[in-house]
C-alpha cells in the first residue's frame, strides 16, 4: 500500500505535512499504537497548537459563557478507541485521548475528571491564561452583547450570529471546523483522530459529535475509516461515520458510503441554511473495493458547498474541494 493522509478543511496542511513526517519515517515500523496512530495524532496535535485556528485546540472560540472546551478522540479499532470531552485546562485533546484507551479500561474521560487524568497523566496544562486567545475573547464579546443573545442565561441554545442571512448567502456558517486526519501506513493499517473546539457559543457542557465514537470518527481494520465535520447534531442523529464505515463493509465504495450516510442527514432532518455537515472516508485495504478488486481509496462529501479537504500521499499535498456535494 502507498501511505496516505487525508484530512478535513483548508488548515489540513498544518495536519498533514507533520502527519506525513511521522507516517513515511516510522509507517512500517509496526508494534503496539504503530506509525499511523502516531501520525494521525501528531497531525491533530499540531492544529490543536495553532492559535490562529478558531475552532480546535487554543484558539479555539469559547462556549456561551466565555470558556473554551475542546473535544477529541482517536480509533484504531473497535477495541482500540479513546475520547475526552470538555477539556478545559489542557490543549490537546487527541494526545490524551490516547493515553484513555492506552492507560485505562475505559473509553471515554469527560469534563474536570478528563481534565484531572491528564493531570496525573503528566500533561502540561495550558497555564493561567487558559485556552481562550485574545481574538476568541473579541469575537465573544461582540456575540454576547448582540441583542438577540439577551436570554443567554436561560441558555435556550444556540442562537445564530445576527447577520446569518448575509452568511447563508455566502455559504454555510464557519464557525465550528473540526479536524478530522485518517491516516493509512504502507502496510495498509488505519488510524484517525479528530479534534475539535465544537460549536461557537455553544451551550455550557454541549459536547457534539467529534469525540463520540461512531459519530464525529470511526476506525475499523476490516472496513473502513470514517470521520466527520459540521453541525454535530446532525451527524450524532445519524451515526454519520459509523454508518459510513458499515456501507463499506457491505461493499460501498469510499464516495458512495460518504453520500449514503449525508444524505441519511439530509433526509431525516429539516435543515437551515447555516447548516453543513462532510465527510472524510478511507477504504480499508482488504474492505471496500477488497473483494477481489483493488483497494477503494478514498473520498470527500459534503452537504453544502464550502468545504475542502487536503491530501497527502507520494504526489505532495493538496487542499482540493469535496469531491461531492449534495446540495450544490
Ligand atoms: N462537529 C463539530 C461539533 O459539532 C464542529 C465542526 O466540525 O464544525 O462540535
Amino acid at each position: 500500500m502507498q501511505p496516505i493522509v487525508l484530512s478535513t478543511w483548508s488548515f489540513g496542511p498544518v495536519a498533514n505535512n507533520p502527519a506525513w513526517e511521522v507516517l513515511v519515517r516510522r509507517g512500517d515500523e509496526g508494534g503496539g499504537g504503530g506509525g499511523v496512530l502516531d501520525a494521525v495524532i501528531a497531525g491533530a496535535t499540531a492544529v490543536e497548537n495553532d492559535p490562529t485556528i478558531n475552532s480546535v485546540g487554543i484558539g479555539g472560540l469559547p462556549d456561551a459563557s466565555g470558556r473554551v472546551s475542546l473535544d477529541g478522540c482517536v480509533m484504531e479499532n473497535p477495541d482500540r478507541a479513546g475520547s475526552v470531552a470538555c477539556l478545559r485546562r489542557f490543549a490537546n485533546p487527541c494526545a490524551i485521548a490516547r493515553r484513555v484507551m492506552e492507560k485505562t479500561i475505559h473509553i471515554m474521560l469527560v469534563g474536570e475528571d478528563a481534565d484531572r487524568f491528564a493531570e496525573r497523566e503528566g500533561f502540561a496544562p495550558i497555564g493561567e491564561k487558559g485556552l481562550l486567545t485574545d481574538y476568541a475573547r473579541g469575537e465573544w464579546e461582540k456575540w454576547i452583547s448582540d441583542p438577540r443573545h439577551l436570554d443567554r442565561d436561560k441558555y435556550r441554545g444556540w442562537i445564530p450570529p445576527l447577520n446569518i442571512e448575509e452568511k447563508a448567502r455566502s455559504g454555510p456558517d464557519q464557525s465550528h471546523d473540526t479536524v478530522c486526519v485518517l491516516g493509512m501506513d504502507g502496510r495498509g493499517r488505519l488510524a484517525g483522530a479528530c479534534s475539535t473546539s465544537g460549536m461557537a457559543f455553544k451551550v455550557p457542557g454541549r459536547v457534539g459529535d467529534s469525540p463520540i465514537i461512531g459519530h464525529g470518527l470511526y476506525v475499523d481494520q476490516e472496513a473502513g475509516a470514517a470521520a466527520a465535520t459540521g453541525n454535530g447534531e446532525l451527524v450524532m442523529g445519524t451515526c454519520g461515520s459509523f454508518l459510513a464505515v458499515e456501507m463499506m463493509r457491505r461493499g460501498a465504495m469510499p464516495i458512495d458510503a460518504a453520500t449514503e450516510a449525508l444524505t441519511r442527514i439530509t433526509r431525516r432532518f429539516k435543515l437551515g441554511p447555516d447548516h453543513q455537515v462532510a465527510m472524510i472516508v478511507m477504504a480499508s485495504a482488504k474492505g471496500a473495493g477488497g473483494h477481489g478488486r483493488e483497494w477503494g481509496g478514498w473520498a470527500s462529501a459534503a452537504i453544502r458547498p464550502g468545504f475542502q479537504h487536503t491530501i497527502t500521499d507520494a504526489g505532495g499535498t493538496r487542499v482540493e474541494p469535496a469531491q461531492r456535494v449534495l446540495m450544490a
